[in-house]
């Protein structure tokens, strides 16, 4: 799973190409206009006030720019920007040692915040608040709770499911957004601003071929951009056109829709062996040999985004998209909800 061309997540080689691409600013931050129009007023009050910013929790799929547009916050804000994960905050002294470090108004973007520890979370709880930390000096009853000042963040949490954020940490971000799927047009921009950093040539055809088939994800925009290029300087005369995108993409087995493999196999199995649906998601993963987490977090979202699957209390439903997508007869679900 890790290894598709067309997962949202960062493939293990991508970091410095990523980092290359990423818009600097909010002006070359594409798309997200209202989650965008929201934030460029709350900076602008905090920088008038001469305050940091509010806590903020990002959520959406991976690959939609949480990471970036948290770098973007803080250079809009001057600030400096320290990036860590829930995963990799083992001990309460890591997450102790890296907010006694921060400096007045730095940026701290926790990704994957859903994934820390409970005990480690807690810590957040007054450092988030108040700016305070509780260390406890000593052990058994002669241990002591010392507080200790920190200096005033901005917490950026990101994580692909809202739901996952236990209550007392989401209570603590100031600002909630939820980052959608691109349109067609708004990836077309990015691979044109990408195209242009990577100095490739593609035409206008070749922009909207890539761009019907990321899934509306930035990162796999990017990932698509650089498999035709290659394709295009190996097997055409280096330009991408509509008809290299096409003969490369089809090479990646991608189809139209930008589904590889792993998603024909999803919506065949809930068609041919769930009769349509209602399938649980338990069922899917298993079907999938896959994790629960991953079906919810990369398979189904841009599934039900175009409305290929449906989401009902019961379980998973096939719409007829999904059936003519893959020549199927359409038999409807009993429970299907239109
Ligand atoms: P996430 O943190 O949500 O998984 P990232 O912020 O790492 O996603 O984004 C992945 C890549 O997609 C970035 O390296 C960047 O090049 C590109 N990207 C994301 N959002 C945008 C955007 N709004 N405009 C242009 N490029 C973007």
């Amino acid at each position: 799973m890790s290894d598709r061309v067309i997962a949202g997540a960062p493939l293990p080689e991508e970091g410095q190409f990523e980092l290359s691409l990423r818009p600097r600013v909010l002006k070359e931050y594409i798309g997200q206009k209202s989650v965008k129009d929201n934030l460029d007023v709350a900076i602008s009050a905090a920088r008038k006030r001469g305050e940091p910013l509010d806590h903020i929790l990002l959520y959406g799929p991976p690959g939609l720019g949480k990471t970036t547009l948290a770098s973007v916050i803080a250079n809009e804000m001057n600030a400096r920007f320290r990036a860590t994960a829930g995963p990799l905050i083992q001990l309460k002294g890591d997450l102790t040692a890296i907010l006694t470090n921060l400096e007045f108004g730095d940026v701290l973007f926790i990704d994957e915040i859903h994934r820390l520890q409970p005990n480690i979370e807690e810590i957040l709880y007054p450092a988030m608040e108040d700016y305070k930390l509780d260390i406890i000096i000593g052990q058994g009853p002669s241990a002591r709770t010392h507080r200790l000042d920190l200096r005033r963040f901005t917490l950026i949490g990101a994580t692909t499911r809202a739901g996952l954020i236990t209550a007392p940490l989401r209570s603590r971000f100031g600002i909630v957004h939820r980052l959608e799927f691109y349109t067609v047009e708004e990836l077309e921009f990015i691979i044109r601003r990408s195209a242009e950093i990577l100095g490739a040539k593609i035409t206008a055809e070749g922009c909207a071929e890539i761009a019907k088939r990321c899934r509306g994800t930035p990162r796999v925009a990017n990932r698509l951009l650089k498999r035709t290029r290659d394709f295009a300087e190996v097997r055409a005369d280096g330009e991408i056109t509509g008809s290299v995108a096409k003969d490369s993409l089809a090479m990646l087995d991608i189809d139209e829709h930008g589904f590889d493999e792993m998603d024909r196999k999803l919506l065949r199995a809930i068609i041919e062996r769930f009769e349509g649906g209602p399938v649980g998601v338990n069922t899917i993963a298993a079907v999938l040999s896959e994790e629960v987490d991953a079906v919810e977090d990369i398979y189904e979202p841009y599934l039900l985004q175009i409305g290929f699957l449906q989401r009902t209390p019961r379980g998973r439903i096939a719409t007829k998209l999904a059936y003519d997508h893959l020549r199927i007869p359409y038999r409807p679900s009993s429970n299907t909800l239109f």
